[in-house]
């Protein structure tokens, strides 16, 4: 392909919005173009990487026994009512009307039409089990579009859905897909890691998220050093103490002024001690109701973990004065003794194993000393409800600690169960004749956010350093001279020996200065730059650059072909997997 036919425009300034390496080396490459916040036009050069990485998942899920179809963008809203979601949904889901005033939808996701169709195709336990998979633009109303690609409204996913007779099945299925998400990603060359999540929305009882390692990541994982737990931070579980046991009598708290000091910092201190002897008590509103979270002073709270505790769908910090005014609570002083008997309480395991604490006084510029969780405190449950952090024991092992680090989740599975085949009648006819509730799984990749995330692992301060499998070419032929009838004939030499061994080269034809050509190529990325000019050529060489190690030497033209060949392969070109 030659550049000067081609679309494709890089820009010098970055635009303002873009802050990530991705979005910022996307758009200045001309790969993506913004049309509205969070929706974007896929130019050539990109459209050709996403063509790429979808090859890959096809081979790898066919492989695996899935089959691809194609469903609908544009869904009824009847097969959400059947399915709960239409109320549940919120906001991300775009709702719209046709002409006859009918309900309809953006598909963000495809568990009601998938179902829909199983419903209907399959009668016995002799048609199952059944992988299902498409390639398909999503449209989901993000409240916050951000790193371009990375968290778009429309965005390109893959997501399968697999349906079995029962669980023991099902997990199969399950694990046939961790392995195939596992190879996927190791063909697009990412680092990264299978590691425990929330479920969300979606439902079911278990899952993974295929989280690659980075620093601008919006996810913080935590993962054992010594065993193989790694979790997402807002599902990850802690090694807890026992709680304490006072072996004798217990004091009442005493309770001390504390005039002004609302935080933990200044309650601590204040008083002289470490926000690790506070505890803080936090109101919230689950589902419309108030409910309290208490958790040691100087740690977060995992609201994920506190919606699980209290079996709330939404959850929203109270903030709004006038809900504490009303139950006579004191904001910066709440404290879990003479707290309001119908409001939950749900407690942290750390704070019921601490053996004495500071807490909030339930009065004006007061705080109590000597409370003593497992004697004062009378929880509704208590839970790990405290976001862990690098450093916290591991559950799993018991003996390891967490190292942390920030991920972009490119793929998340997840066990469904019967929630979508109870709730819409998808059943088959068992061995017996007797009817049974099919068993289902739900798997999707971001293959746009898959592109981004393989950029903000590969790139340095010149641009895109595409991995061989997933490059929108593999060279970049530079012709230095396009007017001179010798160098062109041996550019043309070239692309036509390239082709012939199936490498994809783009030949930068344009009439640009040398300089900028290079830049040019660097930014752009592709695994081997090859560059013919009337000056090398005299000489009979051309200059082979291998863009990830900068790496830059002579070769004769008769032999160029062989050595890019043995360059790119030397990258992993058409090596299989393992
Ligand atoms: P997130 O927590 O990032 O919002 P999610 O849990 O909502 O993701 P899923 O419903 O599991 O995502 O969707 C499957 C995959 O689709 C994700 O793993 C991710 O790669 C991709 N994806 C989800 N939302 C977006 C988005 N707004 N833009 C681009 N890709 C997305
Ligand atoms: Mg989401």
């Amino acid at each position: 392909m030659k550049r000067s036919r081609f679309l494709l425009n890089t820009l010098k300034e970055t635009p303002k919005e873009a802050v990530v390496a991705s979005h910022i080396l996307l758009a200045r490459a001309g790969m993506i173009k913004q049309v509205a916040s969070g929706i974007y036009t896929y130019m050539p050069l990109a459209t050709r990487v996403l063509h790429k990485i979808e090859t890959i998942i096809r081979e790898e899920l066919d492989a695996a026994g899935c089959q691809e179809l194609l469903m609908p963008v544009v869904q009824p809203a009847e097969l959400w009512v059947e399915s709960g979601r239409w109320q549940e949904y919120g906001k991300e889901l775009l709702r719209l009307k046709d002409r006859k005033d009918n309900d309809y939808c953006l598909g963000p996701t495809h568990e009601e039409i998938i179902t829909d169709v199983v419903r209907r195709e399959v009668r016995s336990y002799k048609d199952l089990p059944l992988n299902l998979y498409q390639i398909q633009t999503k449209f989901r109303d993000e409240i916050r579009p951000r790193f371009g690609l990375m968290r778009g409204r429309e965005f390109l996913m893959k997501d399968a859905y697999s349906f079995d007779v029962d669980t023991e099945a099902a997990t199969a299925s399950y694990w046939d897909m961790h392995r195939a998400y596992s190879r996927i990603f190791s063909r697009c060359k990412l680092e990264f890691r299978p590691v425990e999540a929330d479920s969300g929305a979606i439902g079911g009882d278990y899952n993974h998220e295929f989280q690659v390692l980075a620093r601008s990541g919006e996810d913080l994982v935590l993962s054992c050093g010594n065993c193989d737990y790694a979790a997402n931070a807002e599902r990850c579980e802690i090694k807890e103490a026992p709680a304490y046991e006072p072996a004798g009598a217990v004091a009442d708290p005493r309770v001390v002024d504390t005039p002004g000091k609302k935080t933990i910092e200044e309650v601590a201190g204040f008083l002289g001690v470490a926000p690790e002897a506070c505890v803080k008590t936090l109101l919230y509103q689950a589902d419309g109701r108030l409910i309290a979270a208490m958790i040691p002073g100087h740690r977060e709270l995992n609201e994920v973990a506190l919606k699980r505790a209290a079996g709330a769908v939404s959850l929203e910090i109270a903030v709004d004065p006038a809900l504490f005014a009303n139950r006579g609570l004191h904001p910066g002083f709440l404290g879990p003794i003479d707290f309001p008997e119908d409001i939950p309480l749900y407690v942290d395991a750390a704070v019921m194993a601490a053996p004495e604490t500071v807490a909030g006084a339930n009065q004006p510029e007061k705080h109590l000393v000597g409370v003593v969780p497992a004697a004062h405190v009378k929880p509704t449950a208590t839970a790990t409800l405290r976001q862990a952090v690098e450093g916290d024991g591991c559950p799993r092992c018991g003996k390891g600690r967490f190292k942390a680090f920030r991920g972009i989740e490119v793929g998340h599975i997840f066990r469904l169960g019967t929630k979508y085949s109870e709730s819409m009648n998808a059943v088959y006819l068992d061995q017996n004749g007797k009817e049974r509730p099919i068993v289902m799984g739900c798997y999707g990749i971001g293959v746009g956010r898959t592109m981004a995330a393989a950029i903000e692992q590969n790139h340095d301060e010149d641009g895109i350093i595409w991995p061989v499998s997933i490059a929108p070419f593999h060279v970049m032929l530079l012709n230095l001279d396009v007017k001179d009838e010798q160098v062109l004939g041996a550019v043309d030499g070239l692309y036509a020996g390239l082709r012939a061994k199936g490498v994809e080269t783009l030949v930068d034809d344009t009439p640009q200065r040398p300089g900028f050509k290079f830049k040019d190529a660097d930014l752009i990325g592709l695994p081997v730059q090859a560059t013919v000019g009337a000056r090398s050529l005299k000489n009979g060489v051309v200059e082979i650059k291998i863009r990830r190690s900068g790496e830059k030497r002579a070769v004769p033209l008769g032999a160029a072909v062989d050595e890019i060949v043995a360059e790119l392969q030397k990258l992993g070109w058409g090596s299989p997997l393992e």
